[in-house]
């Protein structure tokens, strides 16, 4: 049954809501050459694009099928979906797509909007229950789904998560086109769930978090309590229902209101976080500002990486220790950071501080953008803060949450511009566009910003009320130009900047009154009043933590909100790694529209290592040239770092290149990763993650091989092998026995060894042989029998 509720909350809301009121994207018009384009790339690029992949992968089809099954068709395929959560991929686009319909109308995407939720609609059971696995074959769904519905929910099954990003996707359809098609279905679902679940019915929590931001939405366009009331008792039952599967990597170990440190998947952690912020707004719940208030203390303090990344460790994806911020392994999804600023920007709402924008705009000019590329088609999952040539964007995923969080991410920055409040008027970011303010006492202030921001700090705010009038505009100074990279000791920069921030009204100087980050001009305003900010713009060397390992004796390279990285193609031999920059040379800027659609680069003096045939550590000078981060991995793969070393006892001298770093890598794994064996990068111990190692994974048991190709052939006699075990993270130990072969015209021979063949962990394990002389060279493992096998680094002699 549909709720029978008027739509809308009514004009002045529901009754409790954020102090601070976002200002909708639909009312800001951005006219700039840095967001705009890309926002355009993602209308008219990447949602066609991210469309047909949910066709091919036959994200769509399963739609289709549930819909046969529920007509009583037989069905000639009842293969599950490849993930139980598939259908939220097609859900995250209509969102996309329906904000971008919100401020350009398409009616070919509207037409194909109709259809889609023709499908989705038809794969509704009866009573509202909306999940394709189980409808497409109820008694074989996929084997996260559990055999009766919700049963495995607060697991694996997702369910709820499902169903979040459908609330998401019909909410943005309902405002995007005043068609209550899909919203019709969501509310279907939302109702069984008030059926079902509550105080007096059964208890659950969503093993992934959206359900409680989506049904607060609900809540905001309907205006029924119910599905307010329903959020909290989803965030409520977490950690006190005494469920057997309340664990920290879903952030049930505890209620949420005693949790204090980020902890577990982190995408799950965000969204909760920004869920409880939205109950809080709603409720008036103090409980959950003061837990998320202690949490946002812990990653800001702790967990968060200097591109604004969160989620250190591919091991469940998550959040690690306190200072644990490797940077080759840094896992830092997409997806989490799309929720860091969801949730940051929901903490700044609440509290009126800048400092959460901080947060927010750091993770959105670097490690957010970062998870798409320029050209719109591929994209990163993970953005590590440094390469040795492993990594690259992938045109999609099999776990393809990132490409549609980021279509529905970009479509509606503009929203993140402004914010009021009775009678104040918040400027978060700096972007040239119009907007009109809706303010409480039903005026409207439209305000045109003039700046090239990101590359130049200029920004000019002409400010046009409807009526004049006395209000207070609160512009942002960001931290960034106040000496602080965030608000924590986590990140420092290197030396104090001495030029000013500059703040004129209609010309004239005005001293800078800060409040919570924010410069206050309270006055009277009038049409065509002017207000310019000055934000210097150096390039700042940041320096992190003592506490951070990954960081000593290095410094990344800021400039305005952007983070650098040194790549490859900017610097000589491609290497960047190898790079010693003192802290004396000196550092400049300059745009260069023709690359990568135009960026600032940064350039200095740096110091090339390289180690000499003796073992001796060579200096060469060079040019350094940085590009922003969020601008790497657009050019093929190859070296880069964020963190450069500024200590010679940090740096990473070129090695001098030997048979086996020569050798061209093949494998029975064929992955991306065959180069880690000879990358000639120290491994500290077997388990060492930090410049990757080979593996073998999936695959246990069998007998596999890798193989080096020597550029001509070679006496050899002596082959030295760092296994790899990653015990507490993962399924890789050492094999249960290894050979080595040689090339002997077609026919490959074992080497006749002198010493044994050892598995001995967190060292080399030497072994020599007769010598041969051979054009290649094969490792050959038997892998233990539920085992897989790794190998950090093969010497050859
Ligand atoms: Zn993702």
């Amino acid at each position: 049954m549909i709720v029978a509720a008027a739509l809308g909350v009514g004009a002045g809301g529901p009754d409790r809501d954020y102090p601070v009121k976002p200002v909708p994207f639909t009312a800001v018009h951005f006219t700039d050459s840095f967001w705009l384009p890309r926002i355009e790339v993602n209308r008219t690029v990447t949602i066609p694009f991210a469309f047909g992949k949910c066709e091919e992968t036959k994200r769509i089809y399963n739609f289709e099928r549930a819909a046969a099954a529920l007509r009583g068709e037989k069905l000639a395929d009842k293969t599950p979906p490849g993930f139980p959560f598939d259908d939220t991929d097609v859900y995250k686009v209509i969102e996309g797509a329906a904000y971008t319909l919100s401020v350009k109308p398409d009616p070919k995407l509207e037409a194909y909007l109709d259809a889609l939720i023709a499908k989705v609609a038809a794969a509704q059971e009866p009573d509202g229950y909306l999940y394709t696995t189980r409808t497409i074959d109820p008694e074989n769904p996929h084997k996260w789904a559990g055999k009766k519905r919700w049963e495995l929910e607060e697991d694996g099954s997702h369910e709820l998560y499902n169903l979040g990003h459908l609330y998401e996707a019909a909410v943005a359809h309902y405002q995007a086109t005043g068609k209550r098609t899909l919203l019709d279905v969501a509310l279907r679902t939302a109702d069984l769930l008030d059926r079902t679940f509550g105080p007096g019915k059964q208890s659950i929590w969503p093993g992934h978090q959206i359900t409680e931001m989506g049904l607060v939405k609900l809540y905001r366009v309907t205006g029924d309590a119910r599905y307010l009331g329903l959020a909290r008792f989803l965030l409520d039952a977490r950690g006190a229902d005494g469920s057997p599967h309340a664990r920290a990597y879903n952030q049930s170990h505890e209620p949420v209101t005693a949790q204090d440190e980020a902890v577990g998947h982190a995408v799950r952690a965000t969204y909760m976080y920004s869920g409880m912020a939205d109950v809080a707004a709603l409720t008036g719940e103090e409980a959950y500002v003061k837990a998320l208030d202690r949490i946002w203390t812990n990653v800001v303090g702790q967990k968060l990486y200097v591109t604004g990344g969160i989620g250190a460790t591919g091991n469940g994806e998550a959040f690690g220790l306190n200072y644990e911020l490797p940077n080759m392994s840094a896992y830092n999804e997409t997806c989490a950071a799309i929720g860091n600023d969801y949730w940051n920007h929901r903490m700044f709402l609440l509290h009126a501080d800048a400092r959460y924008l901080d947060v927010m705009e750091r993770t959105l000019y670097n490690g957010l953008l970062s998870g798409v590329s320029l050209d719109g088609k591929s994209f990163f999952y993970p953005n590590p803060l440094e390469s040795a040539g492993q990594h690259e964007r992938s045109p999609w995923f099999g776990c393809a949450c990132c490409p549609g969080n980021i279509t529905r991410f970009l479509a509606s920055v503009p929203g993140y511009v402004y914010g009021h409040q009775a009678d104040h008027l918040y400027v978060n970011l700096f972007v040239a566009s119009t907007a009109k303010v809706p303010m409480d006492d039903g005026r409207t202030v439209t305000l045109t910003q003039d700046t090239r921001y990101p590359w130049d700090g200029a920004v000019r705010i002409t400010v046009a009320p409807d009526t004049p009038g006395r209000f207070a505009l609160h512009v942002r100074v960001p931290g960034w130009a106040r000496n602080e990279p965030v608000a924590s000791d986590l990140y420092r920069f290197a030396d104090a900047s001495e030029e000013p921030v500059t703040l004129r009204v209609n010309g004239a100087a005005v001293p800078l009154d800060l409040e919570k980050g924010f410069a206050r001009v309270e006055r009277p305003w009038k049409k065509g009043d002017v207000v310019e900010l000055g934000l210097p713009m150096p390039v700042r060397r940041v320096v992190a933590h003592p506490s951070v390992e990954a960081d000593h004796g290095r410094v990344a390279l800021q400039r305005g909100p952007l983070v650098y990285a040194a790549e490859w193609p900017d610097n000589p031999d491609g290497r960047v790694r190898d790079l010693l920059l003192p802290d004396d040379s000196p550092l400049t800027s300059g745009f260069r529209p023709e690359l990568l659609s135009g960026v600032q680069v940064v350039k200095g003096k740096a110091i090339a290592l390289a180690r000499d045939e003796q073992g001796q550590v060579r200096r060469r000078e060079q040019e350094l040239v940085a590009i922003p981060y969020y601008a790497w991995a657009n050019r093929g793969p190859g070296e880069m770092t964020v963190w450069i070393a500024d200590r010679e006892t940090s740096a990473r001298p070129q090695p001098f290149p030997t048979l086996a770093s020569r050798a061209k890598v093949t494998s029975s794994a064929e992955g991306r990763q065959d180069r880690a064996v000879h990358d000639q990068d120290e491994p500290r111990s077997s388990k060492d993650p930090s410049s990757g190692f080979f593996h073998w994974w999936p695959k246990k048991g069998t007998t596999e091989w890798i193989q080096y190709d020597f550029e001509k052939a070679a006496a050899v006699s002596v082959v030295e092998v760092y296994w790899v075990d990653d015990t507490g993270s993962g399924e890789v130990r050492a094999p249960a026995s290894w050979r080595v072969l040689y090339q002997d015209g077609a026919e490959w021979k074992p080497v006749t060894p002198r010493t044994p063949y050892a598995v001995d962990l967190d060292r080399f394990n030497r072994v020599s042989f007769e010598p041969v002389t051979t054009a290649a060279l094969r490792l050959e493992a038997t892998l233990q029998p539920q085992w897989s096998a790794g190998i950090q680094e093969w010497k050859v002699e």
